[in-house]
Formats: structure tokens, C-alpha cells, sequence
């Protein structure tokens, strides 16, 4: 939105994010809590954990899409149930140091949650965000964004972006939305401007990490055959591994499953809602026992469904995974989603174990 954009030293960038908070803005960055990276609220830009920054561990999408939140209580009186909405909390938000996978896995989450019926939990929370990404210098063994139309300079998702010049003290910032735009207005004059050799610099280094990601592509029109993959047998030997954890669809910054549960007693209580996985035995299992889901196969089956067919074949053949690899990396028994894609279309393709 605002052409070429700005050069920021280290020290423009803190000074501008310190007065966001000084604004009232609460800023959220990747900072680093017992040796582990997450993204957290923080009083200072200078909390900030960037060096060496691969990705959080958690995507940032706890901070858009709570593991738990209330949506209303209640309370009997009497014949009489009350009930009492949740206080909104409409604190404007930063969400600052976003990957761009990160950033593209927050646009599905408004497609599930800003669709034809909007959640207005999301939708409140959602308007009082701004997100600023930050372009990869480096690629990681797991990454996979390439494979699913991403990139490591992506900017969907992203209301600004900031990009590391290599070999340089300075990042390249450009706003990207209005947004964007406001939250850098009456702080960018005294910042100095970036021209046209800047954004070359940016797209030599997205380019150049680009080719670090070795992954195969998978293909968007390759939904519909995955989708006829449903009743192949690969499936039982592709996901009778899979235990059942959860730890895929927690740390997806994309998975929007939740399970909505009353805690109280017999007088009052709070309706809440919470992360899910489509993984869990329990995910399906109706009142009566039946689960139409009945083993571990037939869950992570779906598990890849909803990422690779179903999703892109109702979202412009987008995949509902941006290639964050955080599931590859932290899957206990090692099962990889992007492996378990190929797998499967080949194995369509082939008519190979199909009766
Ligand atoms: S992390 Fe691995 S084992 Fe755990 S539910 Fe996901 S695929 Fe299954
Ligand atoms: S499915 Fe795995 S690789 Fe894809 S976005 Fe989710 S966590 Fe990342």
C-alpha cells in the first residue's frame, strides 16, 4: 500500500512498537519462555526473542482463536436461568514477528470462523488485530510452504511485512492493508525511505530461501483424487501409527476444531469453548457409542481430508495447510502429513491395493 516502504534499524523498529504499547496496544511477539519460542504479550519491544528465530513452537493463533475461552455463564434462580454474557476484551492487538505461513494460516481460520455464519468472538477479536510478519532469512528442514502455494516472503495474511536485508542493519518495511497503514501513521516520517534496489534485495533473498525448501509440490487439483482416495486401503497402513495426541491439530496455526463444554455446578457455570482434534477417539463418538469415526486410521484419514480435499474444493483449491511444518516436526511417531498426501494420491493414481 505504501509503495517501496521504509528502512528500520533495530532500534527505529523497537522505539516505533514501545510507542504501540505506550498507545494502549497490547503487542504480542515471539519471546523466548524456558527455552522455548511462543508467542506472548510483552511490556517492552525489547522482550522480543529474534535471533536465530526459526518459528514458535505454538503458532500464533492462540492469540485469534483461544485454547479456551468463556462465551457466556449462567446461574439458576429459581425457575429462572440467567444468563450473562462474557466482557469482550476489545483491547487493540499487535500480533508482531508473524511468519508468513503463520500469517496465511490466520486467513483460514477467517474462512471457517468469518464465513456464512461469523463468529462474533473471532470476528471481535479478529477486527482488533494487526498483524506484522517477518519474511524467513533461513528455511527449516520441515518447511513446506512452497508445496502449498506459499512462501517464505508470503505476504497473505500479513497487514505489514518486515524483510531482513541480508548482509544489511536494516529490515524493509511495506505496509500491506489499511491497517497496516494506520498503524504506521505518525510514526513513518522520520523514517528513511526504501527504493526499488530494496525490494530487489527482498525478492533476491525470498527467491534464494525459496530454493532451500526441497519439498514436492502438492498440487491444488490434486483434492478431487485425494478425495477418491476415501475408501483405499492405504489409509490403514498410512495412519495406523497415529496415536491419537492431538499435538498436530494444537500446534497447526490452520486447525479450527473445538469442543464447547458447560464448567459449573448445580447453581451456576461458564459455557466454554476449547481447542478439539479431529484425532481424538472421543472427537465423534456420538451418545449412544456408535462413532462413525471408529479407529485411528479412519481420524487421521480425515485429518488430511479436510486440509488437502475438502477444504480447497470449497476454497478456490487453497489448501487448508500452509506448510508450516510444525506437525512433521513434532509428531511423536513421526507420521508426515506432506509424505502421507503423496502417498495417498500416487497410490490412487496407481489403482494399486484399490478393490
Ligand atoms: S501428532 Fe502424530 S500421532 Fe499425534 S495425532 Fe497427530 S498424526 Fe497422530
Ligand atoms: S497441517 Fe502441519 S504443516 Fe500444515 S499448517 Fe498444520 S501444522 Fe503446519
Amino acid at each position: 500500500m505504501n509503495g517501496d516502504g521504509w528502512l528500520l534499524t533495530k532500534d527505529e523498529r523497537q522505539e516505533w512498537l514501545d510507542a504501540l504499547l505506550r498507545d494502549g496496544k497490547r503487542l504480542i511477539a515471539p519471546v523466548d519462555d524456558e527455552g522455548l519460542t511462543l508467542f506472548r504479550a510483552v511490556s517492552t519491544a525489547a522482550e522480543a526473542s529474534l535471533e536465530d528465530y526459526g518459528n514458535a513452537r505454538w503458532s500464533p493463533k492462540e492469540h485469534q482463536f483461544p485454547n479456551t475461552e468463556a462465551l457466556f455463564s449462567y446461574s439458576f434462580q429459581g425457575d429462572d436461568v440467567l444468563l450473562e454474557d462474557t466482557p469482550p476484551d476489545d483491547q487493540e492487538q499487535v500480533l508482531f514477528g508473524v511468519r508468513p505461513c503463520d500469517a496465511a494460516g490466520l486467513t483460514r481460520l477467517d474462512d471457517i470462523f468469518l464465513g456464512d455464519q461469523t463468529d462474533p468472538f473471532y470476528a471481535r477479536r479478529k477486527e482488533a488485530t494487526t498483524t506484522i510478519s517477518m519474511a524467513c532469512d533461513k528455511s527449516r528442514p520441515e518447511c513446506f510452504c512452497t508445496a502449498v502455494g506459499g512462501s517464505p516472503g508470503g505476504t497473505e495474511g500479513s497487514d505489514i511485512q518486515l524483510v531482513p536485508l541480508p548482509g544489511e542493519e536494516v529490515s524493509l518495511l511495506r505496509t500491506m492493508t489499511p491497517k497496516g497503514d494506520e498503524l504506521v501513521a505518525g510514526h513513518s516520517d522520520s523514517w528513511k525511505p526504501a527504493g526499488p534496489e530494496d525490494l530487489a534485495k527482498s525478492e533476491d533473498l525470498r527467491v534464494a530461501v525459496e530454493q532451500q525448501i526441497e519439498h514436492a509440490p502438492l498440487a491444488p487439483e490434486w483434492s478431487a483424487a485425494l478425495e477418491g482416495t476415501f475408501d483405499h486401503p492405504l489409509w490403514e497402513a498410512v495412519g495406523e501409527r497415529c496415536l491419537g495426541c492431538g499435538i498436530c491439530a494444537y500446534v497447526c496455526p490452520s486447525c479450527s476444531c473445538f469442543d464447547v463444554t458447560d464448567q459449573g455446578n448445580a447453581y451456576c457455570g461458564t459455557r466454554c469453548r476449547s481447542w478439539d482434534s479431529c484425532t481424538f477417539a472421543q472427537f465423534t463418538l456420538h451418545a449412544s457409542g456408535h462413532n462413525p469415526r471408529p479407529d485411528q486410521p479412519a481420524r487421521y484419514r480425515q485429518r488430511v481430508m479436510h486440509k488437502f480435499a475438502y477444504f480447497p474444493l470449497e476454497h478456490d483449491d487453497r489448501s487448508m495447510c500452509v506448510g508450516c511444518g510444525r506437525c512433521v516436526a513434532l509428531c511423536p511417531v513421526g507420521i508426515d502429513i506432506h509424505q502421507s498426501v503423496r502417498t495417498a494420491v500416487s497410490a490412487g493414481a496407481s489403482g494399486e491395493g484399490s478393490s
